[in-house]
């Protein structure tokens, strides 16, 4: 089984909500993907262990989805961590990855724990989870991924719309979550999917649940309208604090 904990949901410049992240359980393995702003306090409200996370899957290195970095790390230094915190990232990405643990580090040179810095696309597997990722439209490099484990399939789209080989990689997952910035097709945002585009994956891509998420913030009415009319039980919105169990 794989369970996923909603942390966040917020598009990039939400009011309320913490940016996007989810915490992937996989026998008793815990994965964060994504750390922006407002992660860090949903993560140590569930724990304030230093080796609560195992490692921490960046889809990309916008602000939004890295920028809780920092703090994430320094609350493991302060709480006595050891064991290493493997980090996988855009391999564009791996250097800015370096600047937040250098900026975290402060006034040590470095964390007192390894930080193995990993290109997502070279990676396999990550704890016990099969690991594939496939690039988005995204105005930086950003990869969505799939897990799987045993039949269990989960597919996280991170930012950007939808490419064939994102498409192709979501094909059957049992959920999928996908960024959902913009309300209309008729208003699109460079570089973000809409709800159009994105609800019409459920069944082009054969999922068994869609999860959207990163909605633009003043448009709660909207998509919450849309979604009604659509009807589709299959289709929702996370919400912080959801638990979604894959098997
Ligand atoms: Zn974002
Ligand atoms: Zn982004």
């Amino acid at each position: 089984m794989i369970e996923i904990d909603i942390l966040g949901c917020g598009e990039a410049f939400d009011p309320d909500r913490a940016n996007s992240a989810v915490l992937v359980t996989a026998e008793g393995f815990r994965l964060l993907i994504d750390c922006g702003q407002g992660v860090p306090q949903a993560v140590w409200q569930r724990s304030d262990d230093a080796g609560f996370i195992d490692a921490v899957y960046f889809t990309h290195l916008h602000v939004d989805h890295c920028g809780g970095l920092p703090a994430l790390v320094d609350h493991m230094a302060a709480r006595g961590r050891v064991k290493p915190l493997p980090i996988l990232a855009p391999d564009d990405g791996l250097d800015r990855v370096a600047s937040a643990l250098a900026f975290a580090a402060w006034p040590s040179a470095t964390l007192p724990f390894p930080v193995p810095l990993l290109p997502a696309t070279r990676q396999e597997s990550i704890g016990p989870l099969r690991l594939a990722t496939a690039q988005t439209d995204h105005a930086a490099t950003n990869y969505a991924l799939r897990l799987d484990l045993g039949d269990a399939s989960l597919f996280y789209s991170g930012d950007g719309r939808p490419t064939n080989a994102s498409r192709a990689l979501m094909t059957g997952a049992r959920v999928a979550f996908h960024e959902t910035q913009a309300p209309s097709d008729n208003t699109p945002t460079e570089g973000h999917a809409d709800f159009e585009t994105v609800t019409a994956l459920l069944d082009s891509q054969s999922l068994g649940q869609l999860w959207l998420y990163h909605t633009e913030a003043r448009a709660d009415a909207t998509f919450a309208q849309k979604l009604r009319a659509l009807g589709n039980r299959q289709i929702r919105f996370a919400e912080a604090g959801q638990i979604v169990r894959v098997r």
